[in-house]
């Protein structure tokens, strides 16, 4: 079997289950503790944070250790959240940002405004503009989209936010985006940045988030006051060093590359089908496809034996429709036969091209049938 829904999960190194067992088992001391076992383990989270922040390119902020990508978009957004203030997120947003959005919007105590997308599923950044005020004090924009692989232009968008409102906050969901194109916060003009170790060949269930200024973020949960009191709970100490493991063995620019030339030799064979239709869009590491007649979660079905496609994010398989399509302009015969295929930078070119015509010889074989 061929695995091309890496946006959903990757598959975790080998040697971050070593790293985990080490940290469970041997050197299995609570950080919090004042004997020297306990302060060991503390000192390895301060050089995990140290280390975090080197490879995000921030020289100054720090890292709180998260449960993974949905907590860190969580604490971001209601962390930051003050009453009446003006809350801006694009529509285009993962749930875990979208639905605390809506969360706040019934809550009724702040205005919370969203902005559309381009047709290249870009944030629409005249309309961003529009809806920025003196009153806006947090802005949610993603990195790069987990559907489509758009990639929103960051240092543009805190360039926009300087011109107009300086004291929001801009909240990054970089999820797609660390570890996978190249990220530089000092650049990036951010104050809040997500990531989730899953994605970039870590463990689940653990993650973290960049703040630029601690003071400007409050704790959503009660506790013993660990990670500087903003995210109580014993870290996952295990999942923390096995994340860093990850991180520090990934070659952004090396994998980049390979991952260009996989998703080109991927779009050339896909394309001698004539009833195929691409979003163009920049990260190289997601594609999303349709192919004309054919429903996608059909396809996906017909194809799993061999190769492992998704049908939009994993996490809103559970919702009918796609949002993000949509504000991207899509049709809903479009949408329907959707696809998403997304690479790892450990493939080989030689495992795209038997994906490739795997899923043009299915989705033949499929058309045969429905049409
Ligand atoms: N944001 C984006 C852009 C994602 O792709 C995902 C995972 N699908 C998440 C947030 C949630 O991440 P986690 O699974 O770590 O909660």
């Amino acid at each position: 079997m061929i695995y091309l829904d890496n946006a959903a999960t990757t598959k975790m190194f080998e040697k971050c289950g070593e790293v985990y067992m080490n940290f469970a088992s041997s050197d299995f001391f609570n950080p919090s503790a004042g004997y020297i076992y306990g302060v060991n383990i503390s000192r390895e989270l301060e050089n995990a944070r140290k280390c975090l922040l080197k490879k995000l390119g921030a020289k100054s902020g720090d890292i709180i250790f998260t449960g993974g990508a949905t907590e860190s978009n969580n604490l971001a957004i209601r962390g930051s959240k003050r009453k009446g203030w003006e809350h801006i997120f694009s529509i285009g947003e993962h749930p875990s940002v979208y639905n605390v959005a809506k969360e706040l919007e019934l809550e009724n105590n702040e205005i919370i405004k969203f902005v559309p997308l381009q047709n290249s599923g870009q944030i629409d950044y005249s309309a961003l503009e529009r809806v920025l005020s003196e009153k806006t004090r947090l802005i949610s924009v993603m990195h790069v989209s987990n559907e489509t692989g758009a990639v929103n232009d960051i240092e543009r968008i805190s360039a926009i936010r300087d011109k107009i409102c300086p004291k929001a906050l801009l909240h990054v969901d970089g999820v797609q985006a660390f570890c996978k194109i190249p990220v530089n916060l000092e650049n990036l003009g951010v104050d809040l940045y997500t990531i989730s170790a899953h994605k970039f060949h870590g463990p689940k269930g653990v993650g973290a988030l960049y703040v630029k200024n601690k003071a400007s973020l409050k704790n959503i949960v009660f506790g013993g006051g660990q990670e500087f009191g903003i995210r109580s709970g014993t870290e996952n100490v295990g999942g923390i060093m096995a994340m860093k493991y990850a991180f520090e063995n990934i070659d952004v620019e090396k994998n980049f590359e390979h991952v260009k030339k996989l998703n080109s030799i991927f779009k050339q064979l896909i394309s001698e089908e004539k009833r195929v239709n691409f979003i163009e869009t920049q990260s190289p590491y997601i594609i999303s496809l349709s192919f004309e007649g054919v429903n996608g979660e059909t396809l996906m079905r017909a194809l799993e034996n061999d190769v492992v496609v998704g049908t939009g994010s994993a996490c809103s398989t559970k919702k009918a429709g796609n949002r993000v399509l949509e504000a991207m302009g899509k049709s809903q015969k479009e949408i329907k036969s959707s696809i998403r295929v997304s690479f790892n930078a450990y493939m080989s070119e030689n495992e795209v091209e038997k994906a490739a015509k795997i899923i043009l010889d299915k989705y033949k074989q499929v058309w045969e049938k429905v049409k």
